[in-house]
């Protein structure tokens, strides 16, 4: 078997976060190493390694994911507008290799990215 991830540690209990929202298909919880008021970490409790490797039986679900995006945003207030965002991989800055999008608000945010 191969070495759990951190963030399947958080979906297995085995390690603690802020957990923002929970339902059968995903997890959010607080960054813990926050780049803004608010940042956030969405993950399906399908273990899929980036959005690399998704597959079309994951259509549901990510579009599942999207729409808790959506109520993530309104509920932590960023009606002046948030970002999203999903590191992939090596080039793309992934450090955790199971697939989260980043809820980013509060603060507005450069573009382009380093
Ligand atoms: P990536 O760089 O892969 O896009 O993002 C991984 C994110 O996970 C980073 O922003 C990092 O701060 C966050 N992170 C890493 N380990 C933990 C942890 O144990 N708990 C929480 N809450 N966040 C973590």
């Amino acid at each position: 078997m191969p070495e759990k991830t951190i963030f399947k540690k958080i979906i297995d209990k085995e390690i603690p976060a802020e957990i923002v929202y929970e339902d059968d298909h995903c997890l959010a919880f607080k960054d813990s190493n926050a780049q803004a008021p608010v940042h956030l970490l969405l993950i399906p409790k399908k273990e899929i390694r980036s959005l690399a490797e998704i597959e079309q039986e994951d259509q549901q679900l990510l579009g599942h994911l999207l729409l808790i995006i959506n109520k993530l945003a309104r509920e932590f207030g960023l009606s002046d507008g948030f970002r999203t965002v999903a590191n992939t991989g090596k080039d793309g800055g992934q450090t955790v290799d199971h697939l989260h999008f980043h809820l980013l608000g509060q603060r507005p945010l450069d573009w382009p990215p380093g």
